[in-house]
């Protein structure tokens, strides 16, 4: 089931859960210092374990300046540039991650870990070439790790399949497409994606200044990519994906999942971590249309309601009918959001994105957390 039917833009995002992540680093980081044979000298013992303390309890502020000071006292030390990168993947700062990393990967040319990192980053970034060129290097070291080899297939399809694409170029946006039925989409969406930019920018006070690239598929190259649940209309993983086959037959549809869409790259401008799910997708939801017509036919037939901290890791794990729930609550949450924060949901959105809980980003912003959830919780109709 695509949900974009029922009149509103599901989608998908890529996420890197922070617990998960840090439960990868720290294993890496065992793995490592436990390793003798396998690394440099330099790195058989764990330098800077404050800072790592600090990145395992979400402090990655406090871990990177950690890292910058002992990097000036040991400044050719691979583990410090694997930590330094590593806290700046974690606060959002992409450029200074890949380039602690490469230099991580300089000074210890058999660091696997900082390889599989640096490849993750870069493919955020929507930088494929990098991330493919890192991991492939990952698996000739650890030609026996599944997870890497699995990552490098489908890395390959992707990038063999892009490489039969034609490219729309533009500043702000470059289109990705196949065939001459996707170059008259492809001019839709460039034209949706730049009259949205200004009016969703200001509503976000958030302007990506990097170009976008946004990605039109088949259907079935959609599902092959992004393994999205079959429910999602759309995705945003550091590049905009859209399932465009036969979406000029309802192009008020096409117009909603773009710019859906658009708005999670906005906010992940804004906040590249830190935003709960339902924040994220509630202001996509709101953002997309002022039609929002949806919200009370789905929860007036929906049995149930999702309690609202079910809401914020992500919906990939629900089936469609679950999903329509989530999406519609969230809206909800989303539109108070506007309601209240006013002209101060961009720096809200800073303040999740600097490492603050959502709690302390609404009370610094005169809304009252309590208040909040129970105003959301009334207009969903749970008691
Ligand atoms: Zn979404």
């Amino acid at each position: 089931m695509n949900l974009s039917g029922t009149g509103f833009a599901a989608c998908w995002r890529m996420q890197f859960g922070y617990a998960a992540a840090i439960a990868v680093v720290m294993t890496f980081t065992t793995a490592i210092v436990g390793t003798a044979e396998a690394t440099e000298p330099q790195e058989r013992e764990l330098p800077a374990p404050a800072a790592w303390a600090a990145l395992e309890r979400g402090d990655a502020a406090k871990a990177a300046a950690i890292f910058r000071e002992e990097l000036e006292r040991s400044p050719r030390n691979a583990m410090l540039y694997y930590g330094a990168g590593y806290a700046a993947f974690t606060l959002g700062r992409s450029d200074a991650a890949i380039s602690a990393l490469k230099r991580a990967i300089e000074y210890n040319p058999r660091f696997v870990p900082a390889m599989v990192l640096l490849s993750q980053v870069a493919y955020q970034g929507a930088d494929l070439d990098l991330a493919l060129r890192t991991m492939e290097k990952a698996a000739a070291l650890a030609p026996g790790d599944r997870a890497i080899t699995q990552q490098l297939e489908q890395w390959r399809r992707e990038s063999a399949l892009h490489s039969r694409f034609e490219e729309r170029p533009g500043a702000r946006f470059r289109v990705l497409f196949e065939g001459a039925a996707e170059k008259t989409i492809s001019d839709r969406v460039a034209g949706v994606l730049e009259s949205v930019y200004w009016s969703i920018g200001k509503r976000l006070n958030s302007y990506p200044g990097e170009t976008l690239t946004v990605i039109l598929y088949t259907n079935r190259q959609f599902q092959d990519i992004t393994r999205a649940p079959a429910w999602a209309g759309g995705g945003y993983d550091g590049r905009i994906r859209l399932p465009v086959e036969g979406a000029l037959r309802s192009p008020k549809t096409l117009d909603r999942v773009v710019t859906h869409e658009f708005v999670h790259a906005v906010i992940t401008n804004a906040a590249p971590r830190g935003v709960p799910t339902w924040i994220h997708e509630g202001l996509a939801s709101y953002l997309e249309s002022s039609d929002r017509s949806w919200v009370a036919r789905v929860l007036k037939s929906a049995g149930v309601r999702i309690p609202l901290e079910d809401l914020a890791d992500g919906f990939d794990r629900f089936d469609g009918e679950t999903a329509l729930v989530a999406y519609a609550e969230s809206l909800v949450g989303g539109q108070l959001l506007c309601e209240r924060l006013g002209a101060n949901v961009g720096p809200f959105l800073q303040m999740l994105g600097s490492g603050h809980t959502v709690d302390q980003a609404l009370s610094t912003h005169g809304v009252q957390p309590d208040s909040f959830y129970a105003q959301w919780r009334a207009r969903i109709g749970v008691k």
